[in-house]
């Protein structure tokens, strides 16, 4: 594979201020690879990063005018292997996870990359090996980027581009499940809000063999994509009390309770929902402090996890379960755009256009800007 020395890539320089620039095609080191990348799809993070810089930790301080590329649920073609890499070979599609920690910190070595101790210490004279592509190093809004062997995980053949672009995020849907005990095989689980970690959520606990599955939300649009990702029950909580409904499927309430939708009411809501000895996952969160009722938690020995991003291996685990189509992940999938129109691909992201879940933006062939059909 023949690799240029620039690249098209979007940097950000002020607050939502993106640009398409040439920029030198990086060059990877030991344990690294160079992917081409193929599609990438857009995360509500993405856009929480180009518009307030937060969690993006560039050079020790905010992402703006640092020649930064964000982006980081991508996939691609191994395009050239750093020295000793014989773990991939050039041409093979990969798909990445977004953390390869340092390696060498106490939660590193405890598997908990994505809580890495020298998260972001990878500038000037200090250079742990973390890399949180997107976040802390250049990402994938690029036609090539730079990935750590640890972070890639093997695209079948019979699975297309777009599809492969939602393994991190079924990924972190994985990261919660694993992080309450992962065994949910014959246990009720409620994931409340359907955006698309908590639908691969659904899509995830359902294929662990959990049972029942109810999903809430207010969007009747997104509850359907719910069932057909497997959710026993949907709840549209304009219509339904979410509560009553989950004490009367499951007797006690649920034995966990993956949160996705971080509002105030839904986090109690998950502490009156959960049966004693539960466990509740927070997979979202607030933005400002909130009054929870911690007294219905330790009255009840309620377990509340916090996870960050997609840790344990979760996103090769996850590929595991879609690649031997235990659910469809592109039911969440609606729009496609290339490479140039980034910025009409990011607003319909924010402002949820013609309904849109996840927006991908492919690099090459002739895709035009598309909604998808098994959508519409
Ligand atoms: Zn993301
Ligand atoms: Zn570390």
């Amino acid at each position: 594979m023949i690799v240029p020395a620039t690249m098209r890539a979007w940097v950000l320089d002020g607050p939502n201020e993106l640009h398409l620039v040439e920029k030198p095609v990086p060059v990877p080191k030991r344990a690294e690879v160079l992917v081409r990348i193929d599609a990438v799809a857009i995360c509500a993070t993405d856009l929480e990063i180009i518009e307030m810089g937060t969690p993006a930790l560039i050079e020790g301080g905010p992402p703006f005018h640092k020649n930064f590329t964000p982006g980081h649920e991508y996939m691609g073609t191994v395009a050239a292997l750093g020295p000793g890499v014989d773990e991939y070979r050039v041409g093979e599609r990969v798909t990445v996870e977004i953390h390869a920690g340092c390696g060498q910190c106490k939660r590193c070595r405890q598997g908990m990359y994505t809580s890495c101790h020298n998260y972001g210490l990878n500038y000037g004279n200090v250079d742990k090996g973390h890399r949180a592509n997107g976040f802390t190093t250049d990402g994938g809004f690029a036609e090539y980027a730079i990935n750590n062997i640890n972070t890639l995980s093997q695209v079948p053949d019979d699975m297309s581009d777009e599809e492969a672009t939602l393994v991190v995020t079924a990924g972190t849907s994985m990261y919660g499940l694993t992080e309450v005990g992962g065994l949910v095989a014959g246990e009720s689980v409620v994931v409340t809000g359907p955006g698309p970690i908590g639908l691969l959520a659904v899509a995830v606990a359902k294929a662990l063999g959990a049972s029942p599955v109810i999903l809430s939300g207010t969007r009747d649009a997104r509850l359907d994509i719910g069932r057909k990702l497997g959710a026993d029950r949907v709840v549209n909580i304009n219509k339904e009390s979410l509560v009553s409904v989950v004490k009367e499927m499951t007797g006690r309430g649920a034995d966990y309770v993956i949160e996705c939708a971080g509002t105030e009411t839904a986090i109690n809501e998950a502490a009156q929902m959960t049966n004693r000895g539960g466990k509740i996952c927070l997979a979202a969160f607030p933005h400002e402090p909130v009054l929870a009722d911690i007294g219905a938690l330790v009255k009840n020995n309620i377990y509340v996890y916090g996870i960050r991003g997609e840790g344990k291996s979760a996103t090769r685990r996850a590929m595991a379960l879609m690649a031997a189509k235990r659910f469809d992940a592109t039911l969440i999938h609606t729009h496609t755009f290339p490479l140039a129109e980034l910025r009409t691909a990011l607003d319909y992201a924010r402002n949820r256009t013609d309904d849109a879940i996840k927006v991908v933006v492919k690099m090459h062939g002739s895709e035009m800007r598309s909604r998808k059909e098994s959508t519409r």
